[in-house]
């Protein structure tokens, strides 16, 4: 953890000084949370959702990133559940046909199309978020655990 905190370090100053685009490959969403500005969700070699960090975070998409951040720990908080994605990660020679991620996804609910088609990578909700999801509206007003809570009077 050490050695990583120091790389990361190293990383965002040498991002500061040269302005330079910087991209990151990993799986581990807290140093995507922390030194990413636009994220892309990958899925068995495809994009499944794009968008900037905090829309990434606070309201997903695609039931590939909701899984992901309901399996994560939030530790500010005392959690009484994780959900963790059933299944396991397919394989890439054997791909499944449609939506990759039909076997594993909870919004499918055995619907042919995911079976099917293959989603394209297209617009969620505007502002560059997109997702490759033939039923990605039926997610909107889907709030992470991440997402900021709303005050009570705040108007927002
Ligand atoms: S296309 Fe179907 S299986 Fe794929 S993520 Fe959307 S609901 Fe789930």
């Amino acid at each position: 953890m050490t050695i990583q905190a120091q790389v990361l370090e190293v990383l965002k100053t040498v991002q500061e000084e040269t302005q330079a685009a910087t991209i990151l490959i990993t799986h581990d969403l807290g140093i995507v949370a922390e030194l990413c500005d636009r994220v892309l969700v990958m899925y068995a070699g495809r994009i499944v959702e794009a968008g900037d960090v905090l829309t990434i975070f606070r309201a997903p998409r695609h039931p590939y990133t909701v899984g992901l951040l309901d399996s994560l720990p939030k530790l500010t908080e005392d959690e009484e559940w994780l959900r963790p994605i059933p299944g396991s990660p397919p394989s890439l020679i054997n791909r499944p046909s449609g939506c990759a991620f039909h076997p594993r996804c909870f919004l499918t609910q055995g619907r042919p199309r995911c079976r099917e088609d293959v989603p394209e990578l297209r617009d969620a909700e505007g502002a560059g978020h997109l997702a490759a999801c033939h039923f990605s509206e039926e997610l909107a007003g889907h709030q992470s655990k991440f997402s900021e809570p709303v005050e009570a009077g705040s108007g927002a």
